[in-house]
């Protein structure tokens, strides 16, 4: 079998474009412009990177973006002080903390101060306590973009078989969750998991989420199974060793061979996360001001 390979870099200018089109109508007929406000504490490179996507692609659909720039050494104090004016501005239905932070702030409390409604990234207490008891939450960008990736793939995920591997607070608990929602019977792996390979032997759905480089082999994977590889991994390229390359947590090739799709890495999860940043702030939108949400956008 050569399994399909699912195309995220499509699919993420897909919902992008549906965003934009949402958007458009919001500005047309309601007069409303949904706005995204990214803060990034330091000078860390890869952060910055990450900002200046976001930044982009927000305007790109319509949107309004606030990007906050602080120094290294902002105290917790002015962190707050800003989180808490954001959180106060009616143009700001979306606000996001690029983590990592400097080490004298702490991210479980900063997340803990952003307003629940506003946390598009998802990972505020009440929006996991939401998502676990089946209310409307916030879902987590990644995990959110890899359900959207499945349901398009599969259609109705219910009473399929899916294995997690790896149980963060990120990725694999919130994925664990989307698909226990669209009623998959769910099994969390980690690092003590006895047997993994018969464990995920057993998954119509199999979500690699370890970050450790193509540690999934081909005989791991059920004939015809979908694979979604969120792993990011940075080794020395085979073929040149002055070179890097990225990976995934699955070996492709091998589990190309026996998978009926596959998501590659990179373009594959990757760009899911930003377009799932942007289709959660336009439903933070939406919520905020008492408006349907966007179809096919939401957990
Ligand atoms: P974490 O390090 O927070 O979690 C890794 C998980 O993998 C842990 O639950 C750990 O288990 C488990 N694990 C580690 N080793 C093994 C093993 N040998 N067998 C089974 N399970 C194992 O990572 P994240 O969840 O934050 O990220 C996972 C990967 O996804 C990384 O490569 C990261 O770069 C990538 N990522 C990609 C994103 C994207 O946009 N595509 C976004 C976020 C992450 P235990 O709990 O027992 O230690």
């Amino acid at each position: 079998m050569t399994a399909t390979i699912i195309d995220g870099k499509a699919f993420a200018a897909d919902v992008r474009a549906q965003v934009a089109t949402h958007v458009g109508r919001l500005k047309q007929e309601n007069g409303i412009t949904p706005g995204l406000a990214v803060v990034l504490v330091g000078e860390d490179p890869a952060s910055q990177v990450y900002v200046r996507s976001k930044g982009k692609q927000t305007v790109e659909v319509g949107m309004n973006s606030f990007e906050h720039k602080l120094p290294a050494d902002t105290s917790a104090e002015d962190l707050y002080a800003l989180i808490d004016q954001l959180n106060n501005d009616p143009a700001v239905h979306g606000i996001l903390c690029q983590f990592p932070v400097p080490d004298h702030l702490s991210e479980s409390d900063i997340v803990a101060r952003i307003d629940p409604a506003k946390d598009v990234d998802g990972l505020h207490i009440l929006n996991i306590g939401r998502l676990a008891s089946g209310q409307d939450a916030m879902a987590p960008c990644t995990p959110l973009g890899c359900l959207m990736l499945l349901r398009d793939q599969l259609g109705s995920l219910s009473g399929k078989s899916a294995v997690v591997v790896g149980r963060s607070n990120l990725v694999g608990k919130p994925m664990a969750q989307l698909l226990l929602r669209d009623s998959c019977t769910v099994t969390i792996a980690h690092s003590r998991t006895k047997d993994l390979g018969a464990v995920c032997r057993e998954a119509d759905i199999l979500v690699a989420a370890v970050g450790r480089p193509q540690m999934i082999p081909g005989d791991w994977v059920k004939p015809g199974a979908t694979v979604i590889d969120v792993g990011i991994n940075r080794i020395q390229h085979p073929e040149n060793p002055e070179k890097t390359k990225l990976v995934g947590d699955v070996d492709f090739a091998g589990c190309a061979e026996v998978a009926g799709a596959i998501t590659p890495v990179p373009g594959g999860v990757g760009p899911m996360t930003i377009a799932c940043l942007l289709a959660n702030t336009l439903t933070a939108c939406c919520r905020a001001n008492g408006l349907a949400e966007p179809e096919g956008l939401t957990a």
